[in-house]
């Protein structure tokens, strides 16, 4: 066993904090005056430190860079109205980050890395996190290989750090998405699951594809029959069909969204009709050629809710009526107050730091 890893604090001589427009937060254009950072080296974490931001020097023969030897996570912190902070549900990241992990052969990363490097970062740069509506620090933890060596192996050593970032709204209005039928996101036995930088790489094209014929995002499909609905960009997708909460169940093609798992969870606690399961492409469109189909909106931390005003599938675009977004409109108001502190925290997601 390893020594209790001591962090080193090296603080920025100044603070760029000023820089910092609060009335006009974008999506993660600037970055907080710290990061945090650790090595993996000889079998062991060490070197627990946190520095001013700034670039990192790589070796050209990095394997993160040649084959994608590299995995991240995504969450937000929140300042309430009395000036406290949390981070939403950070355990539930953690956790992922190590499943994540396992899957791309990358060492374990220790809950007191983790958890209270984050934590600790957060307190040197707590005047980053903004209150105004809206808005909230990204917190970008992310692990990737250092070896320097370009041959195709698991790395032995490996770096991992956390940058953060003031964000406001990921999409400024509703999406439009197109059903995906040709190219395929995850396939079983690959790594949809972890959240692995190759993922989003192979997945740029396709939305360029989509882009440039005028949609926001894709909706994936299974890559067997694209039959059955997966993911809609970067997000987990669910539908109200009737009066029923409906979504895809996770797996190895789906990635285990903590969003997702926060809405079924309000969803049930307020008694909705709930059903995780596999969902045909075939009856989403058939959903929404009768009516049947309320909603449609994409879950993820960056968005937390994305509307989905459209759908297209072979050609064809189905609207949806938004003044029948009922439930996607209160669960985010629930989520919001609850990641604020302005209703009881039941089910004990924040974080205070
Ligand atoms: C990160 C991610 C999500 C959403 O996960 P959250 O934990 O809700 O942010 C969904 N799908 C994919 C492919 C992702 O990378």
């Amino acid at each position: 066993m390893q020594d209790t890893l001591q962090l080193t604090i090296h603080k920025a001589p100044h603070s760029r904090i000023k820089e910092l427009d609060y009335n006009n937060i974008k999506f993660a254009r600037q970055y907080s005056d710290h990061m945090l950072l650790a090595d993996y080296k000889g079998g062991e974490w060490k070197n627990l430190r946190i520095e001013p931001y700034g670039n990192i020097s790589l070796s050209p023969a990095n394997p993160a860079i040649h084959y994608g030897q590299s995995i991240f996570e995504g969450l937000k912190a929140y300042k309430h109205d009395d000036g406290k902070i949390s981070i939403f549900r950070p355990q539930a990241n953690f956790e992922r980050m190590n499943i994540s992990a396992e899957r791309m052969v990358m060492p374990a990363i220790p809950e007191e890395i983790f958890m209270d490097g984050m934590r600790e970062l957060l307190k040197v740069d707590s005047q980053w996190v903004p209150n105004v509506e809206g808005t909230a620090l990204y917190i970008r933890p992310f692990m990737f290989a250092i070896d320097e060596f370009i041959g195709v192996r698991p790395s032995d050593d490996f770096t991992f750090m956390i940058i953060t970032s003031p964000v406001g709204a990921y999409y400024a209005k509703p999406v439009k998405v197109r059903v995906e039928t040709h190219y395929t996101r995850a396939v079983k036995g690959g790594t949809g699951y972890a959240k692995t930088a190759g993922n989003y790489a192979a997945s740029l094209y396709p939305a360029k594809l989509a882009h440039k014929d005028g949609y926001d995002q894709l909706i994936w499909t299974d890559g067997q029959e694209h039959k059955y609905v997966e993911e809609s960009g970067t997000m987990n997708i669910m539908f109200v069909i009737g009066d029923t909460l409906v979504t895809a169940p996770t797996g190895d093609t789906i990635l285990n969204g903590i969003t997702r798992d926060s809405v079924l969870t309000l969803a049930r606690d307020w008694g909705m009709n709930v059903e995780v399961r596999p969902l045909t492409v075939d009856e989403l469109i058939d959903a929404a050629k009768t009516g049947k189909l309320k909603e449609a909106f994409g879950a993820g931390t960056a968005a937390t809710i994305a509307h989905v005003d459209t759908i297209a599938h072979e050609g064809i675009d189905y609207k949806l009526d938004q003044s029948g977004w009922e439930f996607s409109e209160k669960v985010l108001k629930a989520l919001n107050d609850i990641r604020l502190g302005r209703v009881e925290d039941k089910f004990g997601w924040n974080y205070l730091i």
